[in-house]
């Protein structure tokens, strides 16, 4: 399993000979370019090659006239420590993952800790330990952004400025705790994104034994900077009150893999439909009771566009450049400034589509070729997905 350290970047690094560029970006989601410059982990150029400085690279690719994305964001993930999941007792799940074309990780709360302390100070100690475990050590390369504390009641604004002094930035699912009624979320919610930290609430019936219903009611009420697992974590609300969030909230939409598919489909058409399509974010909510996806932002990408006929390029920004936005992250969209994390794609061998977008929409997964992150190779063809016709090659 390979390790590397937080601040592991490159030099200068050249891609060329890019088929198709995904932005990321939902208002202009191809770019009319086949080449990206990056220097010290970020990205300096986008362009057409003979626009671009490409000269002494100290790493040079050929994409192979694969697709260039941005890294997978996976907005919904339940960590612990290190590589390993308590959930279905597995390691290497992060490693399987970026296999899978995942870049970041946004922790929901690291809920699966044996013993996992509920008491205040013990629920403030582990967010702090846990963002700080997972900032000093990235499995296989992989940005998780960890340290989502599960509110408890007793919980004051004094707590939150502690959390955030201390690097929190995260509050992990709204309700799996025993913070459960409208009013009592909303006034934790609203310290939390005073003092910078972002929110999530867990939407839907229980998702295992223990943990309780949230419904539409107290989603609205609790004003959550996302409405987690829209599609239900796995029992979903009543379609109708989805749409109804999807209609009367402004807040993320996120919809994930180990949820309601039908549901999943409903809600990202509803969000079509309101044009609001930069509202809609994916995730896993993995690792879950049905295992741990590897391919699960993929799963979700295919089944959104072929089954909810949303055009792929549109549903891969529900996957990077939209989550970015939503979370203020630096990843996640391919312009200068932003870091260089890619993920290289093609459609899979013997796919009926003639091209990658085409593949995504009759429902195949496409084939990872290599996976970057911060401008470092994690990892060539993918052992996960189904071949892809064709990988980009490391020239120099
Ligand atoms: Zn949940």
């Amino acid at each position: 399993m390979a390790e590397a350290a937080a601040a592991a970047t490159s030099g200068k690094v050249v891609i060329r000979n890019i088929g198709l560029l995904l932005s990321g970006d939902i208002d202009r989601p191809i770019l009319d370019a086949d080449t990206i410059v990056c220097e010290k982990g970020r990205i300096v150029a986008v362009g057409k090659e003979a626009d671009c400085n490409t000269e002494q690279p100290d790493l040079l690719i050929d994409a192979r006239r694969t697709c260039a994305a941005p890294g997978l964001i996976d907005s919904h993930v339940h960590p612990v420590f290190g590589d390993w999941t308590p959930r279905q007792n597995q390691l290497g799940w992060i490693d399987s993952t970026l296999n899978g074309g995942v870049t970041t990780m946004i922790s929901a709360g690291e809920v699966h800790l044996p013993g996992r302390p509920k008491d205040i100070v013990g629920l403030k100690a582990l967010a702090i330990t846990a963002q700080r475990a997972f900032d000093n050590f990235r499995p296989a390369g992989m940005k998780v952004l960890a340290g989502a504390p599960v509110i408890e009641k007793g919980m004051v604004e004094s707590d939150f400025a502690e959390l955030a002094a201390a690097g929190v930035k995260l509050l992990g699912e709204v309700g799996l705790g025993s913070v459960k009624a409208g009013y009592e979320a909303r006034e934790m919610v609203a310290w939390a994104r005073k003092h910078g930290i972002q929110s999530t609430i867990h939407t839907g019936g229980p998702s295992i034994p223990g943990s309780g219903l949230i419904d539409k009611d107290v989603v609205l009420e609790a004003d959550a900077d996302v409405i987690g697992h829209i599609n239900g974590g796995h029992t979903s609300l009543p379609e109708a009150h989805v749409c109804e969030l999807c209609e009367k909230s402004s807040r993320a939409i996120e919809i994930v893999h180990n949820g309601n598919e039908k549901v999943a489909i409903a809600a990202a058409q509803m969000a079509l439909q309101l044009k609001c399509p930069h509202r809609v974010i994916l995730g896993t909510d993995g690792p879950a009771g049905s295992g741990v996806q590897p391919l699960g932002m993929l799963r979700m990408i295919a089944l959104l566009s072929s089954l909810g006929n949303i055009p792929a390029e549109l549903v891969f920004c529900f996957a990077t450049g939209n989550t970015a936005r939503l979370r203020n992250l630096d990843c996640g969209l391919i312009e200068p400034g932003r870091a260089a994390d890619f993920v290289f794609l093609d459609r899979a061998q013997h796919t009926a589509g003639r091209t990658l977008l085409e593949s995504v929409q009759l429902g195949d997964l496409p084939g990872v070729g290599m996976v970057m992150i911060d401008g470092v190779v994690r990892c060539g063809r993918s052992r996960n997905t189904p071949p892809a016709m064709e990988v980009p090659v490391v020239v120099q």
